[in-house]
């Protein structure tokens, strides 16, 4: 059984958000903070470990974990070594703002972790805080190094450039990767339900950014198959290289290889667009597995060939950390 949708995508990789919460302010995300609406319970140890047994016997080999702030949780370093210990899971990786990273990068690298993306908004200590709410960008910075010592595979910086907001701080990013073995990856703002307003007034096409690399002699890395839809590009000069996640390019979709469990167990087939299938209830048993296999794979069936986000949808996510982006 493998994970292979209608438009022949196959799907090896599972983006499981553990938390909702956040501590940030990201102004583009959560720029109120974080809103406990109501007592949610997320995703147990037990649950985790019957859902990736599941995804693991349909093909998945690597498993992001996402939030929401995913090291928020107490048990984090738990979670990254029960699914690395997984059978045919080959590569746990995570997503985090970076607030604990200094103190605990070599513990999750212990537990299992094989490379991490640190969301960096800007280089400038200033604008880091305007953006995020929290005045810690040196910390961040010190557990972005932290990690380069620890010896993961790939440390990935996320940033969201934004017009007007960080947009000139592309060229210290780029004096940055110089003499640092980082990729940096930039991801185009994406429009969601909660920040139309803001979109509107700073979303920088990813295209402009993509012309301005390939004028300073960036070159396109070839791509593979299953390399999903980052573009990346290097440079003789560079040790580090650039990866652009351009969601309104067209195409962006075909290489979608990519499925989502919310921290309340919800299955989305993207990061846009539908509500999720329900998947706790079958991940209360080990003896549920067969029925929670065929209950992915029928959904798989439904996904769309795009997210049609050109079209001036934003589908129904409030903002990136109910889901885990
Ligand atoms: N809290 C963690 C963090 O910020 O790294 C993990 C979750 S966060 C939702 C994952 C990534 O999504 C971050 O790199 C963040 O910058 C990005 N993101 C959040 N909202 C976005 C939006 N509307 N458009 C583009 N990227 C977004
Ligand atoms: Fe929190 Fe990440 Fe959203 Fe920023 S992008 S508010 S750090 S979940």
């Amino acid at each position: 059984m493998q994970l292979i949708d209608r438009y022949h995508r196959k799907f090896e990789y599972l983006r499981l958000s553990i938390t909702d919460e956040c501590n940030f302010k990201c102004n583009y995300c959560l720029p109120d903070g974080y809103e406990r609406t109501h007592q949610k319970q997320f995703l147990s140890q037990h649950e985790i470990g019957n859902l990736i047994n599941a995804f693991a016997e349909l093909g998945t080999t690597k498993v992001r974990i996402t939030g929401g702030e995913p090291s928020l949780r107490r048990d984090f370093s738990k979670i990254i070594s029960q699914i690395a210990e997984t059978n045919a899971i080959q590569k746990v990786v995570t997503t985090t703002n970076g607030f604990n990273l200094s103190k605990h990068a070599v513990e999750w690298f212990d537990a299992g972790l094989k490379s991490i993306n640190v969301s960096v908004d800007s280089l400038d200590a200033n604008t880091f805080n305007l953006i995020t709410g929290k005045n810690i960008f040196h910390k961040v910075m010190e557990g972005v190094d932290a990690c380069v010592a620890a010896g993961f595979e790939q440390v990935k910086v996320n940033s969201v450039l934004m017009k007007g907001l960080n947009d000139h701080d592309l060229t210290t990013f780029l004096s940055w990767i110089k003499r640092n073995p980082i990729q940096l990856r930039f991801i185009e703002l994406m429009r969601t339900e909660d920040n139309a307003d803001f979109f509107n007034k700073y979303h920088l096409s990813g295209q402009a950014i993509k012309a301005l690399l390939l004028k300073q002699q960036w070159l396109p890395k070839i791509r593979h198959v299953n390399d999903g839809p980052a573009e990346v590009f290097t440079h003789p000069d560079y040790l580090g290289e650039i990866g652009l996640i351009m969601p309104y390019s067209k195409d962006f979709c075909d290489n979608c290889n990519r499925l989502r469990v919310s921290a309340v167990g919800r299955l989305h087939l993207c990061l846009f667009g539908e509500e999720g299938v329900d998947l706790r209830h079958l991940l209360q048993k080990s003896s549920d597995k067969e029925q929670l296999k065929e209950t992915i794979l029928a959904s798989l069936q439904e996904k769309k060939s795009s997210h049609f986000l050109d079209l001036g949808l934003s589908g129904g996510t409030p903002h990136l950390a109910s889901i885990g982006g």
